[in-house]
């Protein structure tokens, strides 16, 4: 086995996840994707470079603390105004971060005992990642599990998932890519043979649509689901359920006619019905928060919307 010395920027490892394939599973998410999703659940996954985030909830208040205040090189950092603590009587000041002067440089993580401030973004070897999730193994071999590789966009940083991806299919594990599919049809192709399942993303069967409400067309997303499909591939296809774009029974059908037209090659269809547990995060490294505020789509909308692709044979489920 030869070591690996690209390095891949990741946001997160989610140890025992059970939603991003079969069995139980590691979930491995990299930063940086080139669709602008406004529904996206990991607005922490979008940009590419490492990100200063921030939780409220965490921090003690510059009263008692403010250390990041003074170690902050570029005075992005104040008091803010002072607000009544959940009850009590009391005042506390959060901090306030100009984002325009901060630099992403981790200066003010250092000091930050309770953790509230902290760097999304962090550079990981093959090797790093492997040796983490390599004492799992038993519970993959136990559950038919594995480790799924996720974003943002995997491909976006296409040479350190193709390294990852084999390497642990050198450890002969299970292995999940969770992509938007909006990549070169190159980096499909060298990834295939060490992809035993791609989690793939079907959002809008209108290229127009698709571009207008994401930033990107689809052909190149439905060229690359047949490549995979025609290479022998197995996809799990995942479709959010987004109201007003994603929800109308015309997309849906068309999305089932798609998936039919894969063959054998789709082994399920996964709903994503919208919720917006997304504003969260964003608003802990953006001050503006850009995601979408909808109604999620009620319970008996999902399952017409089931029905219709189970009328195409396909096995759907809801998550
Ligand atoms: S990341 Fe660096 S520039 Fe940004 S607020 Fe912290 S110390 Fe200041
Ligand atoms: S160092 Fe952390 S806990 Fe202290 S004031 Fe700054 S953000 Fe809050």
């Amino acid at each position: 086995m030869s070591e690996s010395i690209v390095k891949g920027k990741v946001y997160d490892i989610q140890g025992f996840s059970v939603q991003d394939g079969p069995g139980i599973r590691t979930t491995i998410f990299l930063k940086g994707c080139p669709l602008s999703c406004p529904w996206c659940h990991s607005p922490e996954s979008q940009a590419f470079r490492s990100q200063l985030s921030w939780i409220s909830m965490r921090c003690i208040g510059v009263e008692q603390c403010g250390k990041c205040i003074k170690a902050c090189p570029k005075g992005a950092i104040k008091a803010g105004n002072a607000v009544k603590k959940s009850g009590t009587d009391e005042a506390i000041s959060y901090v306030s971060i100009d984002r325009s002067l901060c630099d992403d440089c981790g200066d003010c993580t250092k000091v930050c005992y309770p953790g509230a401030l902290y760097l999304c973004g962090e550079d990981y070897t093959v090797e790093e990642l492997l040796k983490r999730v390599s004492k799992d193994i038993p519970f993959y071999d136990e559950s038919g599990g594995g480790v799924t590789v996720s974003g943002g966009e995997a491909l976006s940083q296409a040479e350190f998932t193709f390294e990852l991806l084999k390497g642990l299919k050198e450890r002969k594990i299970h292995t999940a890519l969770d992509t938007t599919g909006f990549t070169d049809p190159k980096n499909i192709q060298q990834v295939l043979p060490y992809t035993d399942l791609f989690l793939y993303d079907l959002k809008n069967m209108d290229s127009s649509q698709h571009k207008i409400v994401t930033g990107v067309p689809n052909e190149r997303i439905l060229d690359n689901a047949r490549r995979i499909a025609e290479a022998g591939g197995k996809l799990q296809i995942r479709v959010p359920i987004i109201p007003n774009f994603s929800d109308s029974e015309e997309n849906i059908r068309l999305t089932g006619e798609f998936c039919r037209s894969l063959g054998d090659a789709v082994v399920l269809i996964q709903l994503l019905p919208y919720h917006d547990l997304g504003i969260v995060k964003y608003q802990r490294i953006y001050d503006d928060v850009k995601v979408l505020k909808a109604e999620p789509p009620s319970d008996e909308k999902i399952m017409e919307l089931k029905k219709i692709l189970e009328d195409f044979g396909l096995t759907v489920t809801v998550h």
